[in-house]
């Protein structure tokens, strides 16, 4: 019964603070103030109290402004649900209190910076710097992972991300690597490349078929940090367990 009611708990908390996340992430992009009422983007209504549900104010309205009818993009509803789902997943680890807050934190972090690349293709280095800091502090204060492992990991990560930075002559952001300082922290090296390896294959997937679908241009950019994100989920939760498989794979 406390299983099911903490379950709930954390997936409805994770939509709300996921819904914030993002709008945070998109008024970064833009350079607005963070904090005054959502509007529209398009004629500036002020969202009424009902409108502001995560999901499923996206649902009722059908995804368009109540005002101007002017679209509102999937990325809310997306972002708010796998932020529940991710703090409902966090929750079920059964964490000591202090990873509990770390990985939940950690996930609005993930969703910030997916938010602000989606809307500008930038992750700025005041989401990146601080959040490599304070992540490297929380990992090893916590117990996640010992000090020095958290360390590898960043150097890593920045590293992995230059490198490629630089042989695909600039195509992968530095924004990308500052970003992946705040990943090395938590998920410790391995992970940590694991998490690239997914979130390259993830992105040469779903561009091949935005191109096959016709859906996109030659050269034109894709925004790389939900690759990025998807890639660091499935290396968090299912990372250990994928490198026994391949472990077991190789050496049989
Ligand atoms: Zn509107």
């Amino acid at each position: 019964m406390m299983h099911v009611f903490g379950s709930c708990l954390a997936f409805v908390y994770g939509m709300v603070l996921g819904s914030f996340a993002n709008v945070i992430g998109y008024r970064l992009a833009i350079g607005e103030p963070i904090f005054p009422r959502s509007r529209c983007a398009r004629c500036h209504h002020t969202l009424a109290a009902e409108e502001l549900i995560p999901v499923l104010s996206w649902i009722a309205l059908r995804g368009r402004c109540s005002h101007c009818r002017a679209g509102i993009s999937v990325q809310y509803p997306v972002i708010e649900l796998t932020t529940g789902l991710l703090w409902m997943m966090t929750f079920w680890q059964a964490y000591p209190i202090g990873q509990m807050a770390l990985w939940m934190t950690f996930w609005l972090y993930l969703m910030t910076a997916v938010g602000t690349d989606l809307t500008s293709l930038t992750v700025p280095n005041i989401l990146t710097i601080p959040a490599a800091g304070l992540f490297l502090a929380a990992s090893g204060a916590t117990g996640e992972l010992p000090w020095c492992t958290a360390v590898i990991g960043m150097c890593i990560g920045y590293a992995t991300i230059v490198g490629i930075h630089l042989l695909s002559g600039g195509k992968m952001g530095l924004g990308d690597a500052k970003l992946y300082l705040a990943v090395g922290a938590v998920l410790g090296p391995l992970r940590t490349i694991e998490s690239f390896i997914l979130a390259a294959i993830f992105g040469s997937i779903t561009g091949i078929g935005l191109r096959l679908a016709g859906r996109l241009q030659p050269k034109q950019p894709v925004p790389f940090v939900p690759f990025i994100a998807a890639g660091v989920i499935v290396a968090a939760f299912y990372g250990t367990h994928l490198m026994d498989m391949y472990a077991r794979l190789l050496y049989r």
